[in-house]
């Protein structure tokens, strides 16, 4: 039978924690009354460098409770860095992880319906919001307008998910190998591949505390999100130039018509079609510049090339790598 375990990040929560160790203890107990996981199961509570007494209540939850297992980073990484730390301590000691935020907006009734999709072969599934009435007007039009955004530029996510997701134990190795220090994981894991599989849920009202993601750092996330996944705004800028130096050549004409026809100031003419053409040769050069260096940039995430599926061979375990 298989281990699971519940990845939770926690950054000053200790509002809200006693309740959420207490709820996700009881999912674990009820799926391994329902022989669905097994006893070695557990969860395992991030502490992000809480300014709250986070960790001791973590730690007391951990003498008190077999399931509970704590991990205290050295300071505050970030959300998507202490799922990380979780995640990858986690990768070769069981065989799926599911991750949850603290305040357990996501419903944890789904948790059994993410084992039995495991169960039938989905190496990720994600939880998706079937709706967000319980969200505020402000958070779901930016998460809305932000999904739409990341679609148009090409990255792959899926509408409507966040962290709430399970991944086996071969994907959590696969998700190792990315080395990027920008970290969207919403964006990666899409793109390791393997069968993937999605859970449909509400989303409820933060129960206690308050969020951790205020305007400021929604936003970075936001853009960390875009711009670690596509480098289609220097290709926009790059076409812009070109577009412009198009407008110039037609006000060319207009400039010159304007010029023969006397109605032009000694000088005006020249100087209107060196701005806009040197305007628009320039805006085009600096897009062929990023060009390399969004490319340079690309190179440097270091990203696996490929995730291996299945290798029949008649001795060992197939390597995941880059080359
Ligand atoms: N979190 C974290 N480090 C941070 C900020 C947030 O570990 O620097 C955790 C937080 O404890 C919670 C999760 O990330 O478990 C999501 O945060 P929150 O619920 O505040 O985000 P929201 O639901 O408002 O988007
Ligand atoms: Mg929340």
């Amino acid at each position: 039978m298989n281990t699971l375990m519940i990845v939770v990040p926690c950054y000053n929560e200790e509002e809200i924690l006693p309740d959420t160790v207490s709820q996700l203890t009881g999912v674990i107990k009820r799926l391994i009354d329902k022989d669905k996981i097994n006893k070695k199961s557990g969860i395992l509570l991030v502490n992000d460098g809480s300014r709250d007494h986070t960790w001791e209540i973590i730690a007391g939850a951990h003498s008190r409770n077999k399931f509970i297992y704590g991990l205290n980073l050295a300071g505050n990484v970030g959300h998507q860095n202490a799922l990380l730390a979780g995640l990858n301590m986690l990768k070769d000691s069981c065989d799926m992880a599911i991750s949850i935020d603290a305040d357990l907006q996501d419903d944890v009734d789904v948790i059994e319906q993410m084992v039995d999709k495991y169960i039938e072969g989905a190496d990720v599934v994600y939880g998706v919001r079937s709706d967000r009435t319980e969200d505020s007007f402000f958070k779901r039009f930016t998460a809305q307008s932000f999904y739409r955004v990341m679609s148009g530029l090409g990255v792959k996510t899926v509408y409507n998910h966040a962290d709430f997701r399970l991944m086996s134990s071969r994907a959590l190795k696969a998700l190792s190998l990315y080395k990027e220090q920008n970290l969207f994981l919403r964006g990666i894991v899409p793109t390791i591949g393997y069968n993937s599989d999605c859970v449909y849920y509400s989303r409820k009202k933060r129960m206690a505390g308050e969020s951790k993601y205020p305007l400021k750092k929604m936003v970075s996330f936001a853009w960390d999100g875009i711009t670690s996944f596509s480098i289609r705004p220097i290709t926009m800028i790059s076409m812009l130039g070109l577009l412009i130096v198009f407008c110039s050549a037609i006000s060319f004409i207009y400039i010159l018509l304007s010029y023969f026809l006397g109605h032009a100031e000694p000088g005006w003419s020249s100087l209107m079609i060196s701005i806009w053409f040197l305007g628009g040769v320039q805006l085009f050069s600096i897009g062929v510049v990023g060009q390399y260096i969004g490319k340079t940039y690309m190179e440097s995430k270091e990203r696996p090339r490929y995730i291996i599926e299945e290798f029949l061979n008649h001795e060992e375990e197939p390597q995941n790598g880059e080359d």
